[in-house]
């Protein structure tokens, strides 16, 4: 390996590292600040693993408890009465209060 590959793979980790780190920080500051993150899409790869909906009745899943849904789930990180809201599940987007899937957790 020479030196201009090791600079080339010293920047790449650098910058895989800064946007890894990045992301979440800004997700967080865009909540903070009444920002508003894209909307989840029911047909991302990982909505689709985990069964998103965004509407709870919509979920067919063996798991689902009738009642269950984002706004009382521990990962919603939306203000109550928000109809959306960041989640721990999908950083960088917003979920629906409304919605569900398989990841859910009950708040205490
Ligand atoms: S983890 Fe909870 S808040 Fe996030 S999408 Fe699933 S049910 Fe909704």
């Amino acid at each position: 390996m020479n030196s201009e590959q090791t600079v080339n793979r010293r920047k790449f980790v650098k910058l895989t590292l800064g946007s890894a780190i990045a992301a979440p920080l800004l997700a967080g500051r865009l909540a903070q600040a009444g920002g508003h993150l894209p909307k989840l899409e029911e047909s991302d790869p990982q909505a689709v693993a985990l069964k998103y909906k965004h509407d709870a009745a919509a979920v067919d899943a063996d798991n689902f408890k009738a009642g269950s849904n984002c706004a009382n789930c521990s990962l919603f990180q939306g203000k109550e009465g928000n109809e959306w809201g960041p989640c721990g599940i999908f950083p960088g987007k917003e979920v629906a209060a409304a919605g569900w899937c398989s990841a859910y957790n009950p708040k205490a």
